[in-house]
């Protein structure tokens, strides 16, 4: 079987919660010293995510409307077999990709998009604030707003805004305001202009902005595109999808890849796995693919740390670089994160998941490889799962091991094509 397709009403009817199958308890958010920043969460967060961030609840259902949208926005995706690319690696491994490039913004987000727009929607917001950096997650939540008739303002780091004219104009195709950050449309976009007006911004200074904007208004929340817990439990819809088609395919996964920024592709799609490795009802093996330049997992330490730069979170237990790193900023935006999901963290530590790093140059040559071989040109991020899943493959060629592999195609690179074209043009070592 090449291509498995699951009917519209095969979309699952459940999120997978792993809170409830964590082998240890997870340690709880905390306030810093002499803050009180849990108390505040409420008036930032959408009620019913912040409910979910902390349920022990195994399964939760998933509002019609929302599973109806999945729907419509094409869900359940393919799981495709990338036959070209095991004939052009002479494996005997079998390689299965999950195609969440198929979602009409290009990436996985548009899953939990959807569910915090919902959720806003019914709580009576008016409007949705975000930051983006690559752009993925803003287009995402831009649309995800304009389906559900809300509001959205993106606050777009600048160097991306100005580097990426077309995500910017995606976004405001879908009706969302967007602001270059740091901007004047906060206090703090104001006070970060004043000591450098010509900061290229980050993602911490536009996290600080949507933050802010949050909290000028009650008809306004502040959403996340991954690291939370309840991100992750939005794109459970993923792996469980998985797991109905490699029941129809008769394959068991030996292997199973996924990329991590945050950790929302990563745990949405192999959660519903690991709950079994929990068990201790499976062997399969799970690899998170981090890139070289921002290497939380494999160099990280697990320790309470702020999920912002500026400390205005509260201190998560997480594998973390330091919330001052600041990544060299490689090609794969969403894979700059400091630190990582506290659940995944949590299960990394304790044995469950095999984080590797994979280095800029060789995921774009892999990227390439996959193009010609299976047609899709993989984001630069999923370009990580990819580098890791030929690795893996060419491991089975060397001990002639028949191994199934999958991994999560976690988006498309039509509109990243900039990194890909420095690699062309043999720049990227020089590429800032
Ligand atoms: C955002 C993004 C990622 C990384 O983010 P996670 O939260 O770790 O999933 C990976 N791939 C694509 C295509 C993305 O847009």
């Amino acid at each position: 079987m090449y291509r498995i397709e699951l009917s519209s009403d095969e979309v699952p009817k459940k999120w997978y919660n792993i809170n409830a199958d964590l082998p240890v308890e997870l340690p709880a958010p905390k306030n810093s010293e002499g803050k009180d920043q849990i108390s505040t969460l409420p008036d930032i967060f959408v009620e019913e995510c912040l409910n979910q961030e902390f349920s022990t609840e195994r399964y939760i259902t998933i509002p019609k409307e929302v599973r109806e949208l999945y729907q419509r926005i094409g869900r359940p995706t393919p799981l495709y077999r990338a036959k070209g690319l095991e004939e052009k690696l002479n494996t005997p491994a079998k390689i299965y990709y999950k195609r969440e490039d198929t979602s009409p913004t290009g990436s996985h987000k548009l899953n939990s998009a959807i569910a915090q727009a919902y959720y806003a929607k019914k709580q009576g917001v008016e409007r949705v604030t975000t930051e983006t950096g690559a752009g993925q997650w803003g287009t995402a939540l831009s649309l995800a707003s304009s389906l559900m008739g809300i509001d959205c303002t993106v606050y777009m780091v600048r160097i991306s805004y100005e580097q990426k004219p077309f995500r910017k104009g995606v976004m405001q195709l879908y009706n969302s305001t967007l602001y270059p950050s740091p901007s004047e449309n906060t206090e703090v976009g104001k006070s970060f202009l004043k000591e450098d007006p010509n900061t290229p911004g980050s993602l911490g200074m536009a996290i600080s902005e949507a933050v802010e904007d949050a909290l000028s208004d009650d008809k306004v929340r502040y959403t996340l595109g991954s690291v939370l817990n309840h991100v992750i439990l939005h794109q459970t819809v993923i792996g469980q999808e998985i797991q109905t088609q490699l029941e129809v395919a008769e394959e068991e996964p030996d292997t199973m890849i996924a990329c991590v920024g945050g950790g929302s592709n990563f745990g949405g799609s192999l959660f519903p796995f690991l709950k079994e490795k929990i068990k201790g009802n499976t062997d399969t093996e799970f690899i998170a693919v981090e890139p070289s330049a921002c290497p939380t997992l494999t160099q990280g330490e697990y320790s309470y740390d702020f999920g912002d730069n500026m400390g205005f979170t509260p201190l998560l237990k997480m594998y973390t670089l330091g919330h001052n790193f600041v990544a060299p900023s490689v090609h794969a935006g969403g894979l700059r994160y400091h630190g990582m999901n506290t659940q995944i963290s949590l299960l990394t530590h304790e044995g469950y998941i095999n984080p590797v790093t994979v280095h800029q140059e060789d995921i774009f040559r892999a990227g390439q490889l996959f193009a010609n071989c299976e047609g899709v040109i993989p984001a630069p991020e999923t370009c990580h799962a990819i580098k890791a899943t030929i690795d893996q493959a060419l491991k089975c060629k060397e001990t002639d091991e028949e191994k199934t592999i999958v991994v999560n195609f976690s988006g498309h690179g039509l509109m990243d094509l900039k990194g890909y074209e420095t690699f062309i043009a043999g720049e990227l070592e020089n590429a800032k």
